[in-house]
């Protein structure tokens, strides 16, 4: 019987596979990265990749123990049997915020920008959006409280979205305010509940003694409408002198840099170390639940992780597929097929070793296949046109003897016959 992929992942196809779509294509995945590689490290973020596990402990703590993702998404990691400590990672996070302190990134310039990309892993029930393996694109600044980098780090994402060419993005923004501001907050919330305990949904009832916050979460309709009954104050009335300050001095940056954005009071982060601003990126094009992107300000994490010092940090992640599927509910197209600069075929088959030695010195300065066997012209072009080829060089005895090239630029018809020895600079002035 054919073994499939497991379910919840996805491969990523070359150019020309049938049935291809923008959020499989291997290609637009690539250049989705590039764009926003080119963007953030234009603003000085550079590159870091850690490992695709982690210790469990790690992301119990990095992630938080009460969260979904800990409690019902993980996988673990098994090997020689029986060990069972490591999981796949399900976020970009914690795993940096760790290397940051393992590596003494801490006598790097502050505030440190880093960017990644990868496959994050989470045991997520199936659906349209929701993968089991999907892919971020995670930027993550260490070593700043100043709400001038909460700003950036938004202008950021929105530069991402702008430089992809996606339109129809609204940026939702909160604040959870500082430790206090929340603690207020809870107690607030506790008082509201505890009265209407029987109506909570086991989930929520749970939540009201670990983290009330998280009620305000829930994916329960009764929760939600019980939320909506009591006219439940949002968080954003709780926030303290400082915290205010803060959020305010965000919106005036986004403001002043033309970046738009709706204050969202419904937006909540669960976990103690989370604090102030929280943002998340949505498009008509996925559905108003699931959010291309999201990011929020952590500076109680690196403690959580062991730093015996706070260390401030902040950071966003957008989900590829989820922007790859806003681009095409926009109607892109997929990427075009980048084809060989010169596809070099032999007439004879006496001459396929040298038409083969020919593409591959060409390979010095562009893309050039060449073809395996004897071929007649007419089939030369037709395979060259297949693999979208620019230039087709036909190989016969008398150009091999005489030491030239007869080329035909496959898209103009255009024909030239060129000496070999020239072929690199042809192709330098192609390219
Ligand atoms: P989070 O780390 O949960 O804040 O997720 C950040 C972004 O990653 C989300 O806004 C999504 O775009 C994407 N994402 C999260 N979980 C999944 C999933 N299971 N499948 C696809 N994309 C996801």
């Amino acid at each position: 019987m054919a073994i499939n992929r497991p379910k919840g992942t996805e491969d990523h196809l070359p150019a020309l596979s049938p049935k291809l779509t923008l959020d499989v294509s291997a290609q637009a995945h690539g250049w989705l990265v590039e764009k926003a590689r080119r963007v953030l490290e234009r603003a000085g973020a550079q590159r870091i990749d850690t490992p695709l596990f982690e210790e469990a402990d790690l992301v119990k703590r990095g992630v938080g123990g009460s969260t979904d993702i800990v409690r019902k998404e993980m996988f673990t990691v098994y090997y020689f049997g029986d060990h069972g400590g490591y999981i796949l990672r399900p976020e970009g996070t914690a795993a940096i915020v760790r290397a940051y302190l393992q590596n003494g990134l801490k006598q790097l310039p502050a505030p440190l920008k880093l960017w990644t990309h990868g496959p994050m892993f989470r045991a997520e029930r199936q659906q349209r959006g929701r993968l089991r393996q999907f892919h971020q694109v995670d930027y993550e600044v260490l070593g700043s409280t100043d709400a001038l980098v909460d700003a950036e780090a938004i202008a950021l994402m929105v530069g991402v979205v702008r430089e992809l060419g996606l339109t129809g993005v609204r940026v939702k923004l909160g604040s959870i305010g500082d430790p206090e501001d929340r603690e207020r907050y809870n107690t607030y919330l506790r008082e509201l509940f505890t009265p209407q305990l029987e109506r909570l949904s086991d989930d929520s009832k749970d939540r009201l003694t670990r983290n009330p916050m998280r009620i305000l979460d829930s994916k329960s309709a009764s929760d939600q409408e019980l939320l909506a009954e009591l006219g439940v104050k949002p968080m954003l009335d709780f926030l303290g002198e400082e915290a205010g300050a803060h959020f305010r001095a965000v919106q005036a940056y986004l403001t002043e840099w033309g970046v738009d954005y709706d204050i969202d009071p419904s937006i909540v982060r669960g976990l103690d170390y989370y604090r102030r601003t929280a943002w998340e990126l949505h498009h008509e094009g996925v559905g108003a639940k699931s959010a291309l992107g999201g990011g929020g300000r952590y500076d109680g994490l690196a403690q959580e992780l062991g730093s015996k010092e706070p260390i401030p940090g902040i950071g966003w992640a957008f989900g590829v597929e989820r922007l790859l599927l806003a681009l095409e509910a926009e109607g892109m197209a997929l990427p075009e097929i980048a084809g060989p600069l010169l596809y070099v075929a032999a007439l004879d088959e006496v001459n396929v070793p040298h038409a083969a030695r020919t593409a591959m010195s060409a390979r010095a300065h562009a893309r050039a296949e060449f073809a395996y066997r004897a071929m007649k012209p007419a089939a030369a072009f037709r395979d060259a046109e297949r693999r979208g080829a620019h230039w087709v060089a036909l190989l016969g005895t008398d150009e091999v003897t005489q030491g030239t090239l007869s080329l035909k630029n496959i898209r103009t018809g255009e024909q030239r016959s060129l000496a070999a020895a020239d072929l690199a600079t042809f192709l330098q002035e192609h390219a």
